[in-house]
């Protein structure tokens, strides 16, 4: 059963507005849970990367997902990681969930000052894939497996936090999310956030793949009772079943109606496809669109031929 849950319960409460965000100060999710946006709020950021810090004093931490190589918001990160005595530093581990640029960058930096404080401290992930684009190029100086665990405890086995790598291909091709354990939550990268819908951007996104991870999110979900989604931008998601659902519910009407417009042009190109298909978005968002629109022309183009190999 998980041991904490009902501290983000009352925590999550109704969504403050945007404006309420703050870049300088961590936030305490949980006892063993800290967050840290990132100053890179935007238009494809939402109010800015969540870093998280999994752990506490006596075991530890994990940074997740150091965020944009950016000085203040690093030395914040390696400052938040306490010791007992409050002094900084205290790192086991830096994860990052994928490669783009405003999730992995900061970890050779948060990394560089651990070891200036004479702390050697692994950044792990998966590498990024031939297909990533020339910003995202990423090498973890070890790889999780799928279903590696990640454990933090005190010397005497007590107050462990564990984390278990679920990869999860799809919004790029090394994304990987995490589950903490004991607390029943999964840190979603940006597989799933909260406020946005997450870009598929062929080749390194993938539709197939990212339905096929929001299924297997959702089996792991349901069979560690996990009820809290922590995405890479936006709040804490209750309801973690609720959300995956609805999201997929989501990709499938959107893929639901790009094959009725394409069907009914035959002959026409994406740039015609795309305001029909999209007619309920704001234009200004049409050129990520597209992006999305390609992976479901692709997954439809594989659904009509077979569905056999990729
Ligand atoms: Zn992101």
């Amino acid at each position: 059963m998980p041991r904490h849950s009902q501290i983000l319960d009352s925590a999550a409460g109704p969504l403050p507005a945007p404006a309420d965000w703050q870049s300088h100060e961590p936030v305490a999710l949980l006892r063993n849970v800290l967050r840290l946006t990132a100053p890179n709020p935007g238009f494809m950021t939402g109010p800015g990367t969540n870093s998280y810090l999994v752990g506490d004093a006596h075991t530890g931490f994990i940074a997740i997902d150091p965020g944009p190589a950016d000085t203040d918001h690093v030395a914040r990160l390696w400052a938040a990681a306490r010791y007992p005595d409050g002094s900084g530093g205290n790192l086991a581990l830096i994860v990052c969930t994928h490669s783009h640029a405003d999730h992995s960058p900061g970890a050779a930096p948060l990394q560089a000052l651990c070891a200036l404080a004479g702390t050697s401290v692994p950044i792990l992930g998966l590498a990024s894939a031939p297909t990533a684009r020339a910003n995202s190029h990423f090498v973890p100086d070890a790889s999780l497996a799928h279903g590696q665990r990640l454990v933090l405890s005190r010397a005497s086995g007590q107050d462990s936090h564990t984390l278990q790598a679920i990869h999860t291909p799809g919004h790029a091709a090394n994304h990987v999310c995490l589950l903490l354990e004991e607390d029943g939550m999964l840190f979603s990268g940006d597989h799933i956030l909260n406020g946005s819908t997450t870009v598929i951007d062929p080749p390194d996104g993938h539709m197939g793949d990212y339905l096929d991870s929001l299924d297997l999110l959702h089996q792991t979900c349901s069979a560690h009772g996990a009820h809290f989604i922590l995405p890479a931008h936006g709040h804490p998601l209750p309801d973690a079943l609720g959300a995956i659902a609805h999201l997929k519910a989501h990709r499938l009407g959107r893929e639901a109606k790009i094959a009725t417009v394409m069907h009914a042009n035959p002959d026409g190109t994406p740039d015609q496809w795309l305001p029909l298909a999209y007619d309920d978005v704001n234009p200004r968002l049409w050129p990520v669109a597209k992006r999305s629109l390609m992976a479901h022309v692709e997954h439809i183009q594989w659904l009509q031929s077979g569905g056999g190999a990729p």
